[in-house]
């Protein structure tokens, strides 16, 4: 009896075909990862019977999974009188690629082309002739759900040829050294040499196992091929085997087709994602949108677009309350200049808040509390809390445009650009997506990395999350830029802000440079991803997303935040001695006692003792108080500004607190900058951590804390010097090259051209 081998993706339809062929009731629609086994059964609708075997599904013959072990091993081992090699018509390019690595096998091969019941009601075609003639392999159309096609399959897989000799599409410069790694097994008496050859070119690790294969190996090839191999076989796909496929309309492109001609091309692809991006954060940052003050004020000689003030309206804000409120809701829109939606909603959230917490105080002190109680309600709990809520806007815009982006499909299409790029410094293209959520929150963006499938890769990953600025750092952002804008006289909020955002992100890219190079080195996989076709996103789906991201935001603010601040609060108004020390002495308070203790730790990073100054510690308290979350930087700005300048009228958006933090600590401006770097490179805040935990190995795990402790302290204390005196610049640079040369020697020194044998245990 002849053994057929059913070979395939996932999803493709083996278990269903399995069924249809064995008349068995396997369990249909697996997931990747759960069946790792395989099972079998009998065909006897032929004129003879055939053993029928189910292998798991994969994506490729390399030795990364364990299903693509098995698999392996089954074809190559067991040598089955056939592989069915089940391919899902309607994802042909991404399943052939599996295809062409059988074709390298001795194994005979036919293609069951499945899936055709769905191709045709898309209205497309497969021209099933010009595919067999271009893949040299029979090729027969069935559908597996509706039992189309199975007895064609099976009686022309029963009469495939006993032999076969492997073929490969791959050729160009890669031949001559297939070619006489060929010749090598095949004079050593292997069977299918062509498979093996192909698997040492690409590096695999079971090829390299093998004695002798290392000499081999650095013989012929000329570093890591494996890129340009997946590269070689998706091109050869596209060139010779998508062409047997006919779009409805007669071979006209789709939509789809068309928008990726632009958006994922060779060269234009990652400027347009740039201007993307750009476009994003500025329509939800700009205070000048589309530059129309600054273009005004360049074409007038200098002179901007008139105020609300300049205009002779009132907008200030007499006790707390605006004189006019209709100049005031205007405001929000523009003062100046037009602002982004962004900055609109902000200012709106902010107007309502104001009043909100006006009242609340008004209340409280007619209300005759004590001292004490007022603060705690004002100071405490308002400030904190309204310092955090009025966040929510800017935080929700730019999640919702990160959505937008994602659902469309088009998030997808720039891990596959990026692809290019990320191998440079040792990721893959799929180590985008957990980065661009860490926009967002680095919670879900550190689950997302289990996508990853080479363990290092996904610790490197993991530890840099935190360095893309999350929703809850932005407050942190903001606020010392707009501070710093006041104070030092800079001209734009939204240029520090864009800067914070990129330096986190080259922070993150040398991070992982230096990691992959040291002590997470390892091999990137090929980049394999389905592009899903563009579509509008979900209206619906995205409220729920927003709506789901603000409850949490704003649970956030009642539970944790609140009681951080009331305890802030607490410790800065008691002594030692639990007695209330009232607003003006707060230099006796519990949190002074402690700031002062911590604070020499940050002096190199320019916010830790300030010689003679009073309140030099409150910066080294914030960063501490946003280990908890890091809203409670400018929760706690806000609640010590009270103290340190009594009678002090706050914004809601934490600038002229942060404006008096500064002032009254005497920060330079590069120390305001080591501040906002060290809080996003540093320890993230406490759920981040426990996500960090539950996902990585405990051993992993206490590197990446010691990890973060140590790129902050770094980052804050290179800012710090560099921008107080620009020429310790070249110190840095020179201990750069030195540890860089370091590194260089020892891997060079120990480690073989050919290393990954062996290496990754
Ligand atoms: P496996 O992971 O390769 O074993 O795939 P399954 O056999 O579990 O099938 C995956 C999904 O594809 C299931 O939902 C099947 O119902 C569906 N499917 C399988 N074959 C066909 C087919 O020929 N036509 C259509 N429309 N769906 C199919
Ligand atoms: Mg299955």
């Amino acid at each position: 009896m002849k053994t057929f081998a059913l070979a395939g993706n996932p999803n493709c339809g083996k278990t269903t075909l399995f069924n249809a062929l064995t008349g068995s009731t396997a369990h249909v629609g697996n997931w990747p990862g759960v069946t790792v086994d395989k099972r079998q059964g009998v065909y006897k609708g032929g004129r003879e019977k055939a053993a029928i075997v189910d292998l798991p599904g994969i994506y490729s013959l390399s030795p990364y999974t364990p299903e693509e072990v098995i698999s392996r091993s089954y074809i190559l081992g067991e040598k089955p009188d056939g592989i069915i090699n089940i391919v899902d018509a309607t994802n042909l390019e991404r399943n052939l690629y599996l295809t062409t690595q059988l074709l390298e096998t001795d194994v005979p091969v036919i293609i069951a082309l499945n899936m055709m019941d769905e191709v045709e009601k898309s209205g497309d075609s497969i021209d099933v002739r010009a595919l067999e003639r271009a893949i040299g392999v029979p090729v027969v159309a069935i559908s597996a759900l509706r039992k189309k096609g199975i007895k064609e399959l099976m009686d022309r897989a029963l009469a495939l040829p006993a032999a076969r000799t492997g073929s490969t599409v791959l050729g160009g410069r890669l031949s001559p050294a297939i070619e006489r790694a060929r010749q090598y097994y095949a004079s050593e008496g292997e069977s299918s040499p062509l498979f093996h050859a192909v698997k040492l070119i690409e590096g695999d690790e079971m090829e390299l196992a093998r004695p002798g294969a290392d000499k081999l190996c650095s013989e012929i090839s000329d570093g890591d091929m494996m890129a340009a191999v997946a590269d070689e076989r998706y091109r050869y796909i596209s060139a010779h085997f998508s062409t047997a496929k006919r779009k409805k309309g007669g071979g006209e492109l789709t939509k789809s087709d068309r928008a990726d001609r632009v958006l994922t091309h060779k060269i234009w692809g990652l400027p347009i994602f740039a201007l993307i991006l750009f476009a994003v954060f500025h329509l939800t940052f700009a205070e000048d949108l589309f530059y129309i003050n600054a273009i005004y004020s360049a074409s007038n000689g200098g002179a901007g677009l008139p105020t609300f003030e300049d205009l002779g309206f009132a907008v200030s804000e007499g006790s707390g309350l605006y004189e006019n409120f209709g100049i005031a809701l205007a405001a929000c829109f523009y003062d100046g200049a037009a602002f982004s939606p962004g900055v609109i909603l902000t200012n709106l959230l902010n107007l309502v808040l104001g009043y909100i917490s006006y009242g609340i105080g008004l209340g409280v002190e007619s209300a005759g509390a004590a001292e004490w109680a007022v603060s705690l309600v004002n100071d405490g709990i308002v400030g904190g809390i309204t310092a955090v809520l009025g966040f929510l806007p800017q935080i929700l815009t730019l999640f919702l445009f990160f959505s937008v982006l994602e659902d469309t499909g088009y998030m997808a299409r720039v891990a596959f650009i990026l692809d290019r790029i990320f191998r440079r410094f040792g990721l893959s293209g799929r180590a985008f997506m957990p980065m661009i959520m860490g926009f967002g929150c680095s919670l879900p963006a550190m689950i997302n990395t289990r996508t990853l499938s080479d363990d290092n890769e996904r610790t490197a990953t993991i530890r840099v999350i935190p360095f893309f600025s999350c929703g809850a750092k932005l407050p942190i952002l903001t606020a010392i830029a707009g501070g710093m804008c006041n104070l030092f006289g800079l001209p734009s909020v939204e240029l520090i802000t864009y800067s914070m955002y990129a330096l986190g992100m080259v922070t993150a890219v040398i991070a992982v440079i230096v990691m992959r190079a040291t002590t997470m080195r390892g091999d990137v996989p090929p980049f394999i991803m389905e592009l899903p076709a563009y579509h509008i996103p979900g209206f619906k789906n995205l409220m729920l997303h927003l709506w789901d991201k603000t409850k949490h935001f704003v649970k956030k603010a009642f539970t944790i935040i609140f009681v951080s601040t009331v305890l802030i609060w607490f410790l800065q108004s008691f002594r030692w001695n639990w007695t209330y020390i009232g607003a003006d002495d707060m230099g006796q308070s519990i949190l002074a006692s402690v700031g002062q203790l911590i604070q020499p730790v940050f002096t190199p990073l320019g916010f830790g003792s300030q010689l003679g100054i009073e309140y030099g510690w409150v910066f080294a308290v914030a960063a501490i108080t946003g280990l908890i979350a890091k809203e409670n930087v400018i929760a706690t700005f806000s609640v010590l500004a009270a103290m340190i300048a009594p009678g002090f009228e706050g914004t809601e958006d934490g600038v002229a607190e942060a404006a008096l933090m500064i002032s009254s600590t005497g920060m330079t401006p590069a120390a305001c900058i080591a501040f906002i770097m060290f809080n996003m490179t540093t320890i993230p805040c406490f759920a981040a951590v426990a996500t960090a935990k539950a996902e990585l190995p405990a051993g992993k795990f206490r590197g990446t804390l010691v990890f973060w402790l140590v790129t902050s302290y770094i980052v804050g204390t290179a800012i710090y010097t560099v921008g107080n005196w620009w020429w310790t610049v070249f110190i840095w640079l020179a201990v750069a090259v030195a540890a860089a040369a370091v590194v260089v020697l020892h891997n060079t020194g120990r480690i073989k051209p050919f290393k990954r044998a062996g290496e990754r245990k």
